[in-house]
């Protein structure tokens, strides 16, 4: 496909069942709202969406060795490592419901993540067709998880771990946005305005 061409071929055929899978990456600063927008791209596209974020405070939450390994690394604000992650996007990508393709939300943040991840998308014929970077500036990332951290208490959200985080961004998941630019892969997307502005930025970018 044509990079920066309309998604329409994808979407049309959604109703006859998939001609062959779509895979997009959402990628973004820690606050940039790629949970909201995640979920309402893959109502829209009738595709799931697999947040590792997600996956993992649910895994903490229940006290699974998964949840044991990871606590700790994200309360801190760190990254988790590319192993973890790398082996719970294989299981997810081995699931039924994945196979016409998956919105993934921040599942990719260092660049052996986007080979290892590229990697498993080629062995089932398909590769990240689209990477929707939502852009947002630091000030602006600071006050949304500060009013975040007032309503929902998320335990890295306090001001040490946010630090943390937009470090561990700039670090290794800023890299990342350059690795799918070279590949021709990205649509930017300014992620200031209202949920619906916003919303139909990310649409048009995908040209439905
Ligand atoms: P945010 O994008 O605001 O940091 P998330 O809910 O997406 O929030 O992620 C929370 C934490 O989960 C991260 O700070 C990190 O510790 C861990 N995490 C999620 N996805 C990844 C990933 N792909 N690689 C490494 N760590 C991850």
């Amino acid at each position: 496909m044509v990079a920066g061409g309309p998604l329409t071929a994808y979407r049309l055929p959604l109703a006859e069942g998939w001609e062959r899978a779509l895979d997009i990456l959402l990628l973004g600063p820690p606050g940039a709202g790629k949970g909201t927008q995640g979920a309402l791209l893959s109502a829209r596209l009738g595709l799931p969406k697999f947040a590792t974020g997600d996956l993992l405070r649910d895994a903490v939450a229940q006290g699974t060795a998964l949840g044991r390994q990871a606590k700790a690394v994200m309360e801190s604000g760190a990254l988790v490592s590319d192993q973890i992650i790398l082996g719970v996007v294989r299981e997810e990508l081995a699931k039924p419901a994945a196979a016409g393709g998956v919105v993934f939300d921040g599942v990719v943040r260092t660049i052996p993540q986007a080979e290892g991840v590229e990697a498993m998308l080629r062995d089932l014929g398909r590769r990240m067709d689209r990477v929707l970077f939502f852009d947002v500036t630091d000030e602006e990332i600071l006050s949304r998880l500060d009013k975040r951290r007032s309503l929902e208490g998320r335990a890295d959200d306090d001001p040490e771990a946010v630090k943390r985080r937009l470090d561990a961004y700039r670090t290794q998941t800023a890299p990342v946005l350059a690795w799918y630019e070279a590949r021709g892969a990205v649509t930017r997307v300014p992620a200031v305005g209202t949920v619906d502005d916003i919303a139909r930025r990310v649409g048009e970018s995908l040209g439905i």
